[in-house]
């Protein structure tokens, strides 16, 4: 991948700071520095969070928030090329897949600005009882106060724009601290608020040492809002030792979905080829666990694996790749292992099942009991597993049975058996005939059990930035 290696220093303050000691980012495919960023320590973090306490203290009026907001959506259309490009270099997602997150991001912001234009409290009904008579009473939404926001390297774009464009919406200042891997999309996306009219301190980037950055983001009372998404050990972790600040989680997923044998076998194949091994698996929501019932079950495979096999493996940069590499060998060497324990198992491989040169291809598991790993646990690899049931009631027991619940999708043409899956399947969001890798940026979306305990979308995730505030007056 031929990228030149740039230096970036860390945003702090409307500055851009370098500290002597850098992080090195290497691509995920073929290991060439694509550059080296500023590394941040607990210093650096006390200072952000000082900035963007006293930026909160001469507050940004909305519609100022909102033209902010437009601008850096306006931009990511204008460097759409650079930006995928970036998140391409950094994170090894295939360029098709990099320019689609590249739009979505542009999505994010113009919803955000919407959400700053609408932010307004309601109106409470005093005459419903007896003690509001001669009195009027309505709500502020206030923002939160200052946001501590910690990403993942997977969506080093969107996810985000998903933390900073819904928290300015707000009014909120943000201390973010992207991925080690991939921080050089989110250092482009500081660039262009700043270039958008950001004051300083209202947006600060710090890459480094996760836990000395997170303890602050943690322990220092000027954060009052942490929004992590990332793995669930983490942020859960997180939110234990914070427990007098909000502390919003996106957490991972096992991701089921039902095909019933009336839904319409080429199409939920082309999809679900598509939705389990794009960017190798690795998005919370990829297509992991599929259950199939037994009549349509040879049927499917026949149409599935064959499009499964025409996926190209191979260079991100390549604009014909569907599937890269994972982000780093110890994501590699953790995916065989469990691809090794369902071999030592029993399981059946349908597809993959072992290195093609430094990278895993798709891989198609079949016999794959439920207490192994590829069937209860998080893969976040371009592996999936095929099951056959019986009835509606088994499926939606195997698709409950982990203990992740972000999002899930079922195939039928019954209008009963969608929504009795609507209904009775335990995730935060539910797709009826698309596959649970679905996501536009408006929707609500985030988990219930492990898989978290919060809303994103800018006009949910708003909702969480701000504090709803009373006022009585007494008339
Ligand atoms: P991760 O290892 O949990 O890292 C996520 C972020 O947390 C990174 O910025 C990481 O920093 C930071 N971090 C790690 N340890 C920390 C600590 N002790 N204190 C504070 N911050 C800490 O997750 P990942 O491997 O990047 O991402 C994959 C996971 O994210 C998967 O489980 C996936 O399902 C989940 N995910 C969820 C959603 C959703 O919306 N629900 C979306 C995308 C991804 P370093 O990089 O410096 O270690």
């Amino acid at each position: 991948m031929a990228t030149t290696a740039t230096e970036k220093g860390l945003l702090i303050d409307g500055e851009w700071v370098e500290t002597g000691d850098w992080v090195e980012v290497r691509s995920p495919y073929s290991g060439d520095l694509v550059a080296r960023v500023a590394r941040a320590g607990a210093e650096e973090a006390l200072r952000a969070v000082g900035a963007a306490e006293q930026a909160m203290r001469d507050p940004l009026p909305a519609h100022k928030r909102a033209e902010i907001l437009v601008r850096v959506a306006g931009q990511l259309g204008r460097r759409h090329e650079e930006v995928a490009r970036t998140i391409c270099a950094e994170a090894g997602k295939p360029l098709k897949a990099a320019k689609v997150e590249a739009a979505r991001a542009m999505s994010t912001f113009t919803m955000a600005a919407v959400e700053a234009r609408k932010l307004a409290g309601e109106m409470v009904p005093m005459d419903a009882s007896q003690a509001g008579t001669g009195k009027l009473a309505f709500t502020l939404r206030r923002p939160v106060g200052v946001v501590g926001a910690i990403s993942p390297f997977n969506f080093p774009l969107n996810l985000v724009a998903h933390k900073i464009a819904p928290a300015l919406a707000a009014g909120c200042a943000v201390v973010l601290k992207p991925a080690s891997q991939t921080p050089l999309s989110a250092l482009l996306l500081a660039e262009l608020e700043t270039e958008a009219g950001l004051p300083p301190g209202w947006l600060n980037v710090l890459v480094g040492s996760a836990s000395e950055i997170g303890d602050v983001l943690v322990e220092d009372e000027r954060v009052k809002l942490i929004s992590f998404t990332g793995s669930s050990g983490v942020g859960w972790g997180l939110r234990e030792r914070a427990p007098r600040k909000r502390v919003n989680l996106e957490l991972g997923n096992a991701t089921p979905v039902i095909v019933e044998a009336d839904a319409d076998l080429d199409d939920v194949a082309g999809r679900l080829a598509a939705n389990a091994f794009s960017f190798a698996g690795q998005s919370c929501i990829s297509v992991q666990r599929i259950y199939v019932q037994r009549a349509a079950y040879d049927d499917l495979l026949a149409r599935f694996l064959p499009k499964v096999e025409a996926l190209k493996v191979g260079d991100p940069a390549d604009d014909e790749t569907d599937v890269g590499p994972v982000i780093d060998a110890d994501a590699r060497d953790r995916i065989l292992a469990w691809i090794e324990e369902a071999r030592s198992a029993g399981a059946e491989f349908l597809s993959g099942g072992a290195l093609d040169g430094e990278l895993l291809p798709p891989t198609v598991i079949a016999g794959a009991g439920p207490e192994l790993k590829v069937s209860c646990e998080e893969v976040f690899g371009p592996v999936c597993t095929v099951t056959p049931y019986d009835t509606l009631d088994e499926a939606i027991e195997l698709a409950n049975g982990t203990c992740y619940g972000l999002q899930a999708g079922i195939f039928t043409a019954s209008l009963k058996s969608a929504l009795a899956a609507a209904q009775r399947l335990e995730f935060g969001g539910v797709t009826v005939n698309e596959a649970p890798t679905f996501r536009a940026d408006q929707m609500p979306y985030g988990g219930v059990k492990d898989s978290g305990n919060t809303r994103e979308g800018p006009a949910y995730a708003v909702r969480e930035l701000t504090e709803e505030r009373l006022v009585v007056v007494e008339l």
